[in-house]
């Protein structure tokens, strides 16, 4: 059975040693589509009340939020701080279990372009100083982003590997009004090209099961972000978490979650029609915990993972 070509696969070619990503969340982050500069309450499935006890908010940065309109940030030194001490932390806990040797800074939570560019500049260059830091990974959306913040990645990108990872989610607009996403397809498709042409390296981020999304649609999302050119990507199932707008959907029955199989098989055929060098970083995710409403099946990451390896045996794949 040969293995899918993970990420994990990608950086160990690479560097020749075992990188891992080291997640971050930088407390005063927010999102353009929760604080109401495109959008009010956020994504119909982002439980976004309760980002900050996720993020490991730090008591000193409680109640912080950058301003955006203004290049002075009276917490940069703690949010610095902080990101030292969560990268210190969770490196040597994953070198001391797993063995990892070098990282890849990612900065996950919420929208980490979505911030004065100084700041932006001082956090990235903090990471980057870190002993053994390879690169970046930066989560972002595609209305959150600055000519003047590519071309301070792609300066990085020179010498370290710099990745932006951007929530495709649907190719269609329709999708993407139904579940309050705030940027239309082509503005994502438009900085992903214009990401690429500057050399820098790009996830695209799929959620499969999106309100009244057909498999076909599903797939001509996938087809449509292989061809833009992503070097790497992240299949989600759509799961509800309580306390969302898509969970007073679903107590409604507005929307349905998709099923198991039916994930399965658009999985399947997505990574069927994925280009050999676009790594995979995940193929599903759930949440174990009493915040999740439905479906089900997405409790258990172990029994996800060996029904996918069980879908993916016909194709002689593994994950
Ligand atoms: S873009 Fe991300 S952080 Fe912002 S509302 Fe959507 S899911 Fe939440």
């Amino acid at each position: 059975m040969k293995q899918i070509y993970t990420f994990g696969n990608y950086l160990k070619s690479k560097f020749d040693c075992k990188v891992y990503k080291v997640g971050i969340n930088i407390s005063g982050f927010t999102c353009p589509n929760i604080d109401g500069t495109v959008a009010k309450g956020g994504c119909t499935f982002c439980e976004n009340d309760s980002f900050s006890a996720s993020t490991g908010e730090t008591k000193e940065l409680k109640g912080f939020h950058l301003n955006l309109d203004s290049p002075s940030n009276p917490n940069l030194s703690k949010q610095l701080k902080q990101l030292e001490v969560q990268f210190n932390s969770i490196s040597s806990r994953q070198h001391k279990e797993y063995g990892a040797e070098k990282f890849l800074v990612y900065f996950q939570s919420f929208t980490n372009t979505y911030a004065p560019f100084e700041t932006l500049k001082a956090l990235y260059d903090k990471a980057l100083s870190f002993p053994n830091v390879v690169g970046l990974s930066i989560g972002t959306r595609s209305d959150s982003i600055t000519d003047e913040t590519l071309d301070y990645l792609a300066k990085l990108n020179e010498d370290k590997e710099i990745w932006i990872e951007f929530g495709i989610q649907s190719v269609y607009d329709e999708t993407l009004e139904k579940i309050n996403r705030g940027h239309s397809s082509q503005m994502t498709k438009d900085w992903i090209l214009k990401s690429k042409q500057k050399g820098l390296n790009i996830c695209g981020h799929l959620i499969f099961g999106l309100p009244d999304e057909t498999k076909e649609m599903m797939l001509e999302t996938s087809k449509e972000a292989y061809e833009w050119g992503i070097d790497s990507v992240k299949y989600h199932p759509l799961y509800v978490v309580k306390k969302t707008s898509l969970a007073n959907d679903f107590i409604r029955g507005k929307f349905i979650p998709i099923s198991e199989q039916e994930y399965l098989n658009v999985l399947v055929e997505s990574i069927k029609m994925k280009p050999q060098n676009v790594s995979v970083q995940r193929v599903t995710a759930g949440i174990n915990d009493s915040s999740l409403l439905s479906p089900d099946w997405c409790r258990d990451k172990n029994i996800q993972i060996k029904n996918i390896n069980k879908a993916l045996k016909p194709l002689g794949l593994k994950y």
